[in-house]
């Protein structure tokens, strides 16, 4: 199986980036904000919950999302492989998704990183939200908040697939078609 994290902060690109790739390498596309967003639409109990995290910036509990994680993987029979698009976002999550896919007898190829200036992803979010409807991209101190959160957790999981060899950085800034170049090459170098 080819299990890529793709990892990098709001607005780095990993929701536009993942289509092209799970098209290319034949992936099922795991964005845990896609499945809290569709929860909330749906109007389900995880999405109530989720919501209120989400509309402040926050991140929704481990354990939460690493059980919502796990269901969402079961779903497929003998999968090619995942891209996991916003988890992990904790070292708890990097963690029990080692063990998890450990216990199915797999494991993660490489985590990917998209690399973008903070200015530049302020500018994307703002963009984003004239269409995407999303509460979490309108207000810029959510979007603030967001992006210290994933300083001060996130980040640093880069350093848990660092530890294990398994973190590549790409540069996220550029036009679009090349930045999926750039993640080609690094992927069929793995
Ligand atoms: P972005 O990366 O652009 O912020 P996402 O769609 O990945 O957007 O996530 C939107 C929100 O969903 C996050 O701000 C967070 O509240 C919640 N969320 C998504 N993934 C996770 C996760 N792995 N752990 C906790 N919360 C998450």
């Amino acid at each position: 199986m080819l299990n890529l994290v793709l990892f990098g902060p709001p607005g780095a690109g990993k929701g536009t980036q993942s289509e092209r790739l799970i098209s290319k390498y034949n992936l099922v596309h795991l964005s845990t904000g896609d499945i809290f967003r569709a929860n909330i639409k749906g109007g389900t109990e995880l999405g109530v919950l989720a919501k209120s995290y989400i509309d402040k910036g926050q991140l929704v509990p481990d354990e939460v999302t690493i059980n919502m994680l796990k269901a969402e993987v079961m779903k497929y029979e003998a999968p090619n492989g995942f891209i996991f698009d916003g988890f992990p976002r904790t070292n708890a999550q990097a963690a029990a998704l080692d063990e998890f896919l450990t216990s199915i007898n797999s494991a993660i190829t490489a985590m990917i990183s998209l690399d973008v200036e903070e200015e530049e992803l302020k500018a994307r979010l703002a963009n984003r939200a004239k269409d995407s409807g999303r509460a979490d991209d309108a207000d810029p101190e959510v979007i603030q908040n967001r992006i210290n959160v994933y300083r001060k957790e996130t980040a640093p999981v880069k350093d848990y697939y660092q530890a294990q060899n398994k973190w590549i950085k790409i540069d996220g800034q550029g036009n679009i078609d090349e930045i999926t170049h750039r993640l080609y090459n690094a992927i069929d170098e793995l």
